[in-house]
């Protein structure tokens, strides 16, 4: 069972630097790394790939449920596949990121990604990271954390990282993008995002990431001794 093993459970909104940080934390302390984002932006890139209707939730929940996904860690990083084909970069991009909510909410879609979640989570100690993780994905986990920072902090974030990319970015249209993605994620119905009453509240506002990854190593040793 999922429960047995051992999963460090991480959550948070959008640019709280979970993925760089849950990536670093499970290589230090040799555990898989899960990126459940990129399991909804994989079946959100299928949908628009294949031009299913959006507002059409049966449809969408059978492209993901047909969804041949393939999650590889390598040197360079996550590299998804879907059907065979590299959407490693695909899936970031801002269409994806502008119809997620049309999956997120889809409770069918849920389903299956937070089946292949926990099918993962058995395989082996496991650093997870998304929305739902302490509250649904692994609700028995011992370690959960839920970062957080503020939304200035979090936009500039995400601003330098779009920079790194050589993309233009407008700031204020960015802020609001992702406060939009807040509301999104802590009012919908299904799974909403919100801190698990067990959960430590790391606040990272003013830390640096090599301080963040610190404090989950230390927090997996004594929960998960
Ligand atoms: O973390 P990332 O920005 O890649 O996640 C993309 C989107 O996937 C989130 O904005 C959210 O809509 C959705 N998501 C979710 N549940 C998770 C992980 C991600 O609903 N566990």
């Amino acid at each position: 069972m999922h429960e047995a093993t051992r999963i460090i459970a991480i959550d948070g909104p959008a640019g709280a630097g979970k993925s760089t940080v849950a990536r670093r934390a499970a290589e230090a302390l040799g555990y898989a790394f899960l990126d459940t984002g990129a399991m909804y932006r994989a079946a959100t890139w299928r949908a628009l790939h294949l031009g299913v209707n959006l507002d059409d939730p049966a449809a969408l929940e059978s492209c993901a449920r047909a969804m041949q996904l393939d999650m590889q860690e390598t040197e360079e990083g996550l590299k998804v596949f879907v059907d065979g084909e590299d959407v490693t970069q695909a899936i970031r991009s801002p269409e994806v990121t502008r119809v997620i909510y049309k999956l997120d909410q889809n409770s069918g879609v849920r389903r299956h990604l937070v089946a292949l979640q926990r099918q993962f989570g058995e395989r082996g100690p496991t650093v997870a990271e998304g929305r739902d993780i302490g509250t649904v994905v692994f609700p028995k986990a011992r370690c959960k954390i839920y970062l957080d920072a503020s939304l200035a902090a979090r936009t500039e974030r995400r601003a330098k990282e779009l920079e790194a990319k050589g993309l233009p970015v407008d700031r204020e249209k960015l802020r609001a993008e992702i406060h939009e993605r807040d509301e999104h994620s802590r009012n919908r119905a299904d799974s909403p995002l919100r801190r698990a009453d067990d959960a430590v509240l790391l606040d990272t506002t003013n830390l640096t990431p090599d301080e963040v990854v610190a404090r989950i190593v230390q927090l997996a040793r004594e929960k998960l001794p």
